[in-house]
């Protein structure tokens, strides 16, 4: 080697050594492999995934499944790859399953390839809870009432947009503390057991409410239990779920903003005093919110 005197610039050096080890120019983008990786490391049933992946040609579409579900990527300048959110139901029973990928580049070349992800069984603890008793077992007068709240859910529920309307991280609905995890087994008054299938925050009453992400407002109503409840899509089946509210901020129909103030917190509904219930539902199935919120999809 010269010495470094003979060079120009430190900035030429540097180049000449670029061009000795074979890297290519910046402005080219290098020859991918492809790769997955998933967030939380760690799947249990119960949890929601982020897939991201790097491919070796340029896509313009790239598709995944997995679990029985399908879902599309998103490309991202800011990780030069491509994410998707999946979800690991409730009663995935523990093992390994394939996650498929298959893209599409713009000359319609295709490529595919798989990964083997391991799912472990979850430990979600038990509580006992105490209720009204008109909440553990309705009197047969409220059937309508229960049925009226089934029919806005299910109708809610069908309504997603085909395109994903979230982006970035998803946020805290509140400042506040959690107080109650999701998954736990309740037992209702010593009777009726469910599983608890949100994240409880502590706020009293009239704390703001605010959207985890961007979306439309495909319920704004009272529910016999959830109470006075907001559901927002967020496209391609997943959807965020707000209860137990006193005021509502926004219509059925509203498109809202991540972060946007969406309700005040209350304790309508079956609920053991006020506080928010978050919950998270992708392709019919809750999935645990505590992890969605602590997901680090790419930048906005
Ligand atoms: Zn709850």
């Amino acid at each position: 080697m010269r010495p470094m005197s003979f060079y120009r610039s430190k900035l030429e050096a540097i180049f000449l050594l670029a061009i000795l080890f074979g890297l290519s120019a910046p402005a080219e983008v290098p020859a991918k492999k492809w790769n997955a990786q998933w967030q939380p490391v760690k799947l249990v049933n119960g949890s929601p995934v982020l897939f991201r992946v790097t491919a070796p040609l340029q896509f313009t579409e790239l598709k995944g499944s997995f679990l029985g579900q399908e879902f599309s990527f998103r490309s991202s300048k800011a990780c030069h790859c491509w994410y998707g959110f999946a979800g690991v139901s409730l009663t995935t029973k523990p093992g390994t399953y394939t996650l498929q990928v298959e893209g599409k580049d713009a000359g319609g070349k295709e490529a595919a390839m798989s990964y083997l992800v391991r799912v472990s069984a979850a430990h979600y603890p038990t509580s006992t809870i105490k209720v009204a008793p008109a909440f553990v077992e309705p009197p047969k007068e409220l059937d309508p009432v229960i049925a009226a709240a089934d029919a806005a859910k299910k109708q809610a529920f069908a309504a997603t947009d085909p395109s994903p309307l979230w982006s970035g991280a998803f946020e805290r609905p509140t400042d506040t503390e959690t107080s109650g995890v999701f998954g736990s087994a309740r037992v209702y008054n010593g009777k009726k057991k469910s599983q608890h299938l949100g994240l409880d925050f502590r706020a009293s009453p009239g704390t703001p409410v605010h959207a985890t992400n961007a979306g439309t407002v495909i319920l704004a109503r009272p529910l016999y239990f959830e109470g006075n409840c907001v559901m927002l899509d967020h496209g391609q089946g997943l959807l965020t779920v707000y209860m137990h509210l006193s005021e509502f901020k926004v219509k059925e129909g509203d498109r809202v903003a991540a972060g946007q103030l969406i309700a005040l917190s209350g304790g309508t509904g079956r609920s053991t005093g006020p506080h928010l219930h978050f919950a998270l539902r992708w392709r019919g199935e809750y999935l645990d919110p505590r992890t969605l919120l602590d997901l680090h999809p790419p930048g906005r």
